[in-house]
């Protein structure tokens, strides 16, 4: 009988991809039409995701030429690259004491557009613009079993809640974010191009991630007060970002600052911990639809990739043939601690990223200073 993998995020596609080389047929429902269509593109959702050894190392569990296609369109960081207020001075923090370590940029909509093209290499059967049934009846007569890794606000996660005793934290930070593109251009030709630069300003920070062809995609995080008061104006939002990030502003443009205040979506920010991850085994959930992170640690995929990756490897692969109840069950048990942990250290790492972080680059600074 058919699996059946609900979303076609990242997580699905690698879920596909796991199923279909243990020789299962898979179909995948997803609810958006086609991003890879031009004029289905989701504008102002592309934010650019960080991939490190974490995620880079599951992948090539599942798949190792998608990883290898994924690597080659990222751009390496080998760190933050601090940019003071005012002068816009910039100083590296290096991740690894060599400098030889690094995390990977990649665009959203990139990494999904390959994801998708690879599961549907691989034979998955992908069923866009479609609206899944919402009780679970109608959910099980799609297939076998249901890998629910359709995002945040997973439908399926609500399936089990209705179905058996559950456990949810549930926060939505006061915090909004939106995204900036920065095209190429020689204003920014300063700014070495394998960093992730941080303007971070306390309450609020911008930051920018490279893209491949030069530019940068930058995602500006502020209280949602502050969104929905000064900066629902486009104007009064050109000026602001003008007075905290000059630098930044300058390679935008006010122009493009001014378009951007009336155009970018603005998203909200939501942690989730959630337990059990399954309903014996007709329903399995995999990553945001289990744990949702908030995205200051830059490991809400890779954690969703890891989730793949340890389900067949470890709890799969080793059951006794079809014995899946057993092995989500066990799954779910095991998992749940790290994810935990992780997403605690995400919600840590807000205040690393908007504060701390200046203690450590002014520090930093004085010692460059008085090479
Ligand atoms: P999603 O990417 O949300 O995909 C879910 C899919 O399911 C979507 O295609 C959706 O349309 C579909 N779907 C939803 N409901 C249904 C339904 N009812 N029926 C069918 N389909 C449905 N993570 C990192 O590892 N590194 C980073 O640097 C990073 N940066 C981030 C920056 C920001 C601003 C944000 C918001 C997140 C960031 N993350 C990062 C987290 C990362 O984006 C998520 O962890 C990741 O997208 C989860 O993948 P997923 O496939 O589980 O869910």
């Amino acid at each position: 009988m058919t699996q059946v993998v609900i979303g076609a995020g990242m997580v699905g596609c690698a879920t596909a991809l796991a199923l279909i080389k243990r020789g299962y047929d898979v179909v995948i429902y997803e609810k958006r039409p086609d991003p890879r269509v031009e004029e289905n593109k989701d504008v102002g959702r592309s934010i650019n995701l960080a991939i490190s050894a974490r995620g880079l190392r599951s992948l090539r569990a599942i798949d190792p030429e998608i990883c290898d296609v994924v690597i080659s369109h990222t751009v390496p960081m080998k760190g933050r690259m601090i940019h003071a207020p005012g002068d816009g001075h910039m100083t590296p923090i290096l991740y690894g004491v060599y400098g030889t370590e690094s995390i990977n940029s990649i665009s959203r909509s990139k990494l999904n557009n390959l994801m998708i093209d690879a599961a549907e290499r691989a034979g998955a059967k992908i069923v866009f613009s479609h609206q899944i049934p919402s009780d679970l009846e109608g959910v099980s007569a799609l297939g076998e079993t249901i890998f629910g890794c359709d995002g945040a606000f997973s439908k399926i996660r609500g399936l089990i809640e209705r179905h058996t005793d559950y456990k949810i934290e549930q926060e939505t930070v006061s915090t909004y974010y939106m995204e900036v593109p920065i095209p190429n251009s020689e204003a920014i030709k300063d700014w070495p191009l394998n960093y992730l630069h941080i303007w971070p300003r306390g309450s609020h920070m911008f930051i920018a991630l490279p893209n491949d062809d030069g530019s940068f995609t930058g995602t500006l995080f502020a209280p949602n007060t502050l969104f929905e008061s000064d900066l629902a104006n486009p104007e009064l939002l050109a000026k602001w970002f003008t007075t905290e990030f000059p630098d930044a502003a300058k390679v935008i443009g006010t122009e493009g600052l001014t378009m951007l205040g009336k155009n970018a979506p603005r998203g909200k920010l939501t942690s989730i911990k959630f337990s059990p991850y399954n309903l014996g085994s007709k329903i399995v959930l995999l990553g945001d639809a289990s744990h949702s992170m908030v995205p200051f640690y830059g490991q809400g995929l890779n954690a969703g990739l890891e989730d793949v990756r340890t389900l067949f490897e470890q709890f799969i692969d080793t059951s006794i043939k079809d014995e899946w109840a057993l092995a989500f069950n066990a799954y779910s048990k095991f998992r749940k601690p790290d994810l935990d942990a992780i997403n605690d250290l995400s919600m840590a790492n807000y205040l690393e990223m908007c504060s701390s972080v200046t203690k450590t680059s002014f520090k930093m600074r004085k010692y460059f200073d008085n090479m």
